[in-house]
């Protein structure tokens, strides 16, 4: 910090914006300041890649030890504060403390993984057809890696691209989403303690139209991991691509949770409300789509409404809410223009959608159920982002599986059904990247390959075992001895 400013970290210094800073102001309660932090601008962007590719030069050559105790304390750090930067994140992004704790814990999480992943770096040998010769395969480090995230997993969505990325051996420029800098700023002083060459991690916080707009657009970085929305995505990939810039792009989805008679009523219920509602609704994994089949219909829409009156609704520190705020006032106007909209094309609004006085001034919204919902309707094609779940009512599995299936996106999609059969069937034809039974679409592990199809995602797969598709190139070496 200089003054009350939190700074930029460009090759192991904090350093001022160009571009000054920004009031970092918390969605549940307009009052609340949490900080104030630099903005960059792109002659910092572009300095950021330089101090990262001579980071890089150094970090390469660390012994897997050094990285494995770097990561394993940044993950240990991340536990032990997990209530203090749990709180930051609940105030600057505006979800429930625990959803902000348990946030934390699991970034925590990401870097232990890695850590032993550090130890688990294998290569493999063959022989040549051409005798007496060996050739071995490895993976080196992909080099310098541009890190743009969103704001609404302000913490998770840079651990786990940060920690693969320092695991195998490369460095590192994080653009974070300049709603929510102080997670971002937090971790990044975590990481500022380790035994890091200068230059291998880098923070750089701005907007997205300059900050971002500089790193998509370098020559000077081999890799850049995206998420964030489609739209961006598209400029990310097309940016990217002119150059030659290895690229992986996680965006948004228009997830659905498919509930069959013969389901078990209570559980559907709670996966549904779980995965529509949980994180105001903001997540890439949401529920935003139930589809129902016509025998369980009426039950299902009855005891989710009975479900959805017992959810608290209000500040994220205070005891006993079940859902935060709004992130922003530009996606309260969004929810409101979608809730609008779909009332126009004549979805019936069952439960829901009231704008909350609270005791502070933020942006909170009451969740809000449709019924009688088309897949066609705007509010099931396009991802809103919102406390928003629309019933679509169908006849059987089929119709229930072409209409999940019929949707540009493909990140997660559910199914609740007692029957092995449908289950099985699903896990095959669902055209998704992660698939749920009986479970919400949303809440993933950390150990496992995460990612979707269509225009979910483009590039290799993030997390797990996966993630060095992305974060190494592999050499193929010829040796006669
Ligand atoms: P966004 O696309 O507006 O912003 C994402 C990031 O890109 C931010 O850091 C932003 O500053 C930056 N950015 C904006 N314009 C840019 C440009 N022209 N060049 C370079 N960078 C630019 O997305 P958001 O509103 O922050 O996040 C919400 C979206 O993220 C939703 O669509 C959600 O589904 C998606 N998301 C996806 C996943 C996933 O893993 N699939 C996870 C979380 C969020």
């Amino acid at each position: 910090m200089s003054g009350s400013v939190f700074r930029n970290y460009i090759a192991n210094h904090w350093v001022d914006g160009n571009q000054g800073s920004i009031a970092n102001i918390s969605p549940a309660n307009v009052k609340d300041v949490i900080g104030h932090y630099a903005q960059a601008d792109r002659a910092q962007a572009e300095a950021a890649i330089i101090a990262a590719q001579q980071g890089q030069q150094e970090w390469q050559k660390s012994g897997l030890e050094q990285r494995y105790a770097v990561l394993m304390a940044i993950g240990d750090e991340l536990i032990a504060r997990k209530d203090e930067i749990g709180e930051i994140l609940a105030r600057e992004e505006g979800k429930t403390l625990a959803e902000g704790i348990g946030e934390t814990y699991r970034s925590g999480q990401f870097f232990h993984y890695y850590a032993a992943e550090v130890l688990r770096q294998m290569g493999e040998t063959a022989d040549s057809v051409r005798v007496g010769i060996e050739i071995e395969t490895r993976r080196e480090p992909v080099g310098v890696v541009a890190i743009i995230t969103p704001w609404n997993f302000p913490i998770a969505t840079g651990a786990w691209k940060i920690a693969p990325a320092l695991a195998f051996g490369n460095a590192i420029v994080w653009k974070p989403a300049n709603q929510v800098p102080a997670s971002a700023w937090a971790l990044t002083e975590i990481i500022s303690r380790q035994n890091l060459p200068a230059g291998t991690f880098n923070l750089v916080m701005g907007p997205g139209s300059e900050v971002g707009d500089a790193l998509i657009h370098s020559r000077a970085i081999n890799a850049l991991t995206f998420t964030g929305s489609l739209e961006t995505g598209r400029k990310v990939a097309a940016a990217t691509a002119v150059n030659l810039v290895k690229c992986q792009l996680e965006m948004g989805s228009k997830n659905a949770l498919i509930v069959l008679d013969d389901a078990d009523l209570e559980n559907a219920v709670e996966c549904a409300v779980g995965g529509a509602y949980g994180g105001t609704g903001q997540k890439c994994t949401a529920s935003s789509r139930l589809i129902v089949t016509e025998g369980i219909h009426d039950r299902f829409v009855a005891a989710m409404i009975e479900r959805m009156k017992k959810l608290v609704v209000g500040h994220p520190l205070k005891k006993g809410v079940h859902i935060g705020a709004v992130a922003d006032s530009d996606q309260m106007q969004q929810n409101l223009k979608y809730l609008e909209l779909a009332q126009q094309e004549g979805a019936h609004l069952a439960y829901g959608g009231a704008v909350l006085q609270e005791e502070t001034e933020g942006y909170y919204m009451q969740p809000a159920l449709f019924t009688g919902t088309s897949n066609a309707m705007t509010i099931n094609r396009e991802e809103a982002f919102a406390p928003i779940a629309c019933i679509i009512k169908v006849k059987n599995y089929d119709e229930a599986l072409a209409t999940l299936n019929d949707t540009n996106f493909g990140l997660t999609g559910g199914i609740c059904t007692q029957s092995l059969r449908y289950a099985s069937d699903f896990k095959r034809n669902a055209k998704v990247g992660c698939v749920m039974v009986n479970l919400p679409t949303a809440g993933t592990d950390y150990h496992v390959p995460f990612g979707g199809r269509k225009d979910s995602s483009f590039g290799p797969r993030e997390q797990g075992t996966y993630a060095k598709e992305f974060y190494t190139v592999v050499k193929t070496s010829y040796i006669r001895a």
